[in-house]
């Protein structure tokens, strides 16, 4: 198959869109831009056309896909009831984000493909001009998960992309690098309280300050092993790149930066990630990740592929701090280790 590029910058083309759009009314694939990843979407409430999403990522079944929608007269065709508190939630958060998960209707217009067979769905208005027109053109609610093959990195520009998915879908949509560039937080409240089953860039803290109580998923920092958790993609290797990668982390930089230089040594051909304060400390190669979390968590992806295309045989990344966005990129990293992981 051959896959149509087309080129969107920031002042959107709604023409460029509606093309876009009629792949999706034809039941394909398009890769398409969020403010958190690219996706690869199609039209939710068709089963062909989102069974051959799973197909193009290699994706397992049971894992459910978001559902993107651009307004809230779309989300009331796809859930049974709006809490008080997602209400409070999609007032603040939406567009944005923020991935809630709700109960489905009864009566069914998003395909059982899409939940991997669940009774919930989860839904989100994403913050991105391109994204919020395409669903309105298309005149669909989307599906869309990250636009990577299962187990890889997430895609944040089109060249990596483009590398595991040409061929694979009918269009992509360029718009260059995303904005925040890990994925949405994924919650879901139970008895008023709001469990967060995947951190992103709307932290627990920006919950908070709604006056609303916030857990974590105790999945989030450990290893799944059970079958039954909230958050089936929790449970699937993910974000790793093809060489073996150590987490080292202290909270004091100086003991973090002396281990990770004892470990240089240790192994040789280490290549490390690092913030690029800390560049210049480093007795082996190094590619910075940013200075602050914001920059670390647009760059995290790009880089862990990078390190595929580099002569080296070991990874080692410095850890940063759970606070803030720092959960999310702690949660994404770990996984990336596939939980080898040193605390000093
Ligand atoms: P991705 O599409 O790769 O960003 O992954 C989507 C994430 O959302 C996965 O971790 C899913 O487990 C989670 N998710 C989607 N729908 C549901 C749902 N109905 N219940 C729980 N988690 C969900
Ligand atoms: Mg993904």
């Amino acid at each position: 198959m051959e896959t149509k590029y087309i080129n969107i910058d920031k002042d959107i083309d709604i023409e460029k869109i509606k093309e876009a759009s009629e792949y999706i009314k034809q039941g394909k694939l398009v890769v398409f831009p969020t403010e958190t990843v690219y996706g690869i979407g199609a039209d939710a409430t068709n089963e062909y056309a989102v069974k051959r999403i799973f197909e193009a990522k290699g994706r397992k079944s049971d894992n459910p896909l978001i559902v993107h929608i651009s307004n809230i007269d779309m989300l009331r065709t796809i859930v049974s009831d709006i809490g008080k508190v997602e209400q409070n939630l999609i007032e603040k958060f939406w567009p944005g984000p923020l991935t809630i998960i709700f109960n489905r209707k009864d009566e069914k217009i998003i395909s059982n493909i899409v939940t991997g067979g669940l009774d919930t769905v989860g839904v989100r208005m994403p913050n991105n001009i391109i994204a919020l027109n395409l669903i309105k053109e298309s005149n669909k609610p989307i599906a869309a998960p990250s636009a990577n093959i299962s187990g890889r990195p997430s895609g944040t520009i089109i060249s990596d992309i483009k590398n595991e998915l040409d061929g694979k879908v009918e269009c992509i949509i360029d718009s260059g690098a995303t904005e925040v560039g890990v994925e949405s937080t994924v919650v879901r409240v139970i008895n008023g309280i709001v469990n967060i089953l995947r951190p992103g860039k709307i932290t627990k803290e920006d919950i908070e300050s709604l006056g609303l109580e916030v857990q974590f998923d105790k999945h989030i920092f450990e290893k799944v092993s059970e079958e039954k958790v909230m958050s089936p993609g929790m449970k699937y290797r993910h974000y790793a790149p093809n060489k073996r990668c150590i987490m080292i982390y202290s909270e004091d930089d100086n003991k973090m930066i002396e281990k990770i230089n004892e470990m240089c040594m240790e192994y040789k051909n280490v290549i490390v990630l690092c913030n690029s304060k800390n560049k210049e400390k480093y007795l082996c190669n190094t590619i910075e990740l940013g200075y602050t979390l914001d920059e670390i968590a647009q760059n995290i992806f790009r880089v862990l592929r990078q390190v595929d295309r580099m002569n080296g045989d070991i990874v080692l990344i410095e850890g940063v701090k759970k606070a803030g966005i720092g959960v999310a990129i702690f949660n994404r990293l770990i996984r990336a280790c596939e939980y080898n992981y040193i605390e000093i």
